[in-house]
């Protein structure tokens, strides 16, 4: 392998670790440019992606490099300002060259109109029991947008297809409806164009141009919570599309009422229109998503490796797609497909393992993390609501999941009296059976504790 179609696969790699924005980002414009005794130099355009690659993904490189080629122990980077596109594909092989282009294809030539990608469509979004009402419902709305489900709000775990799927609707309207200005905006962009529009006096603009759109998709809209101007700005927002039949489609990782801190008004807006979910595929539904992924790369796979992979890597459909992608490598590398052995060595960090069990530092992250708290607040002596429940939640789920006990619930909490752990247990254990939300809230909490 030379230098290029070396960097090729590590780059390959690196996009199952990273959001394609950050990937685009710190990627962009860097190659290898040299291979000396165990050191590879990177080069790369400038000063700033050289910190943040430096600080940020050396580690991460360095062992995705050293498991392709095991010589290679040492990294660092150089900065070379021109771009170096043009050499750098004339010396990748046909094949090489191809997989760039479709690289490239992917996470440069986003739409700017409409910041969709074209790699989301429905003809490559496969459908199972799993998510098949979630697409019932996707198809409907590019039918007859603004007009079927108004807003369509789509729920799931990280990795599950909801981006593929809000983005197939903003693409297929895009063809269908040629006139229609569809916008797709992740909550993060969404949230920093307020914040600096706020700033530079151009809330006005920034409203108008919001209200000139037909489609309007907003990604991840539990990053919202908590930010009460950007709720505010958004709530006028909606009003303001949906009373005049615009279509507007949401998604979140949980549902609106598990939203902390989302104004009331706005989750009954969410909760007006459609609200589906997408949960886990099961087995014979990974392996059909391999087997397709599969066909889409034009490339084979023995079925036993297929089937320890559908077996084994449960997390979610973007991990199945790494996993996937991790062996093809090594069969372009090694031109045959791994054997059964290889392969189980090379998916090590993809397989979900038993040990993910539950423990203390994990529950206090994951309970902190989900209400949008630190987890200092937890131990706060506070009273607030907002701070009493998730405590609650942090106690209850110690003694239910760890089998704590009361009195050391108690001093991990700074208290010397242990009945308040045990009111909290009762008081979440009781209600637990009676709302049906904190019963959603807990299935969500215990699916991440278990699973990261
Ligand atoms: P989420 O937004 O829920 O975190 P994504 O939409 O980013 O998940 O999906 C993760 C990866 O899995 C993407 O590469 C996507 O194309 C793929 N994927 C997810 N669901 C499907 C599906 N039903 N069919 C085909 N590919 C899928
Ligand atoms: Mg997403």
């Amino acid at each position: 392998m030379n230098n290029n179609e070396l960097w090729q696969s590590v780059l390959a790699q690196m996009q199952f670790h990273i959001s394609k924005a950050n990937f685009a980002t710190w990627f962009q414009n860097t190659e290898i440019v040299s291979k000396e005794a165990e050191k590879i130099t990177i080069s790369v355009p400038n000063a700033f992606s050289k910190e943040w690659l430096s600080n940020k993904y050396n580690k991460l490189l360095l062992k995705t490099l050293h498991e392709l080629d095991c010589t290679i122990k040492d990294l660092n980077f150089i900065i070379k300002p021109q771009s170096l596109e043009n050499n750098q594909l004339k010396n990748l092989s046909e094949n090489a060259k191809i997989e760039t282009e479709q690289l490239k294809f992917d996470e440069f030539k986003i739409n700017k109109e409409t910041n969709l990608n074209p790699r989301y469509t429905f003809d490559n979004f496969i459908v199972g029991s799993f998510n098949e009402l979630s697409h019932a419902a996707a198809l409907a709305v590019s039918d007859n947008p603004g007009v079927t489900y108004n807003p369509l709000f789509i729920y799931g775990g990280v990795g599950l297809g909801k981006t593929h799927l809000i983005q197939s609707i903003g693409n297929k309207i895009s063809d269908n409806f040629k006139k229609k200005k569809v916008k797709y905006i992740s909550s993060e962009k969404f949230v920093s164009g307020i914040i600096s529009a706020i700033r530079s006096n151009n809330i006005e603009t920034f409203k108008t141009n919001l209200s000139s759109i037909d489609v309007l998709i907003i990604d991840d809209v539990q990053f919202l919570a908590g930010k009460t101007k950007t709720q505010e700005e958004f709530f006028h927002a909606f009003n303001s599309l949906y009373e005049k039949n615009k279509q507007i489609i949401l998604s979140s990782d949980r549902p609106p009422n598990a939203i902390p801190e989302l104004e009331e008004r706005l989750r009954s807006r969410f909760e007006g229109g459609m609200i589906s979910d997408i949960s886990l595929p099961d087995y014979e539904t990974r392996l059909v998503i391999l087997k397709a992924k599969l066909q889409e790369k034009g490339t084979e796979l023995p079925e036993e490796i297929l089937e320890y992979i559908a077996t084994n890597v449960k997390k979610n459909i973007r991990e199945l797609e790494g996993a996937l992608n991790k062996l093809l490598i090594y069969y372009k590398i090694n031109n045959k497909s791994p054997d059964l052995e290889t392969s189980k060595k090379l998916l090590k960090g993809f397989v979900f393992s038993p040990f993910n069990i539950a423990n203390y530092k994990k529950i206090i992250e994951t309970v902190a993390k989900f209400y949008n708290l630190e987890e200092k607040n937890l131990y706060d002596p506070t009273r607030r609501r907002e701070i009493v429940k998730p405590r609650q939640i942090a106690m209850f789920l110690l003694r239910k999941e760890l089998k704590y006990s009361f009195p050391s619930i108690a001093r991990k909490f700074g208290g010397k009296d242990h009945t308040t752990a045990i009111y909290a247990y009762k008081k979440i254990l009781q209600e637990n059976e009676e709302n049906n939300k904190l019963t959603e809230e807990l299935n969500l909490i215990k699916q991440r504790i278990y699973s990261g």
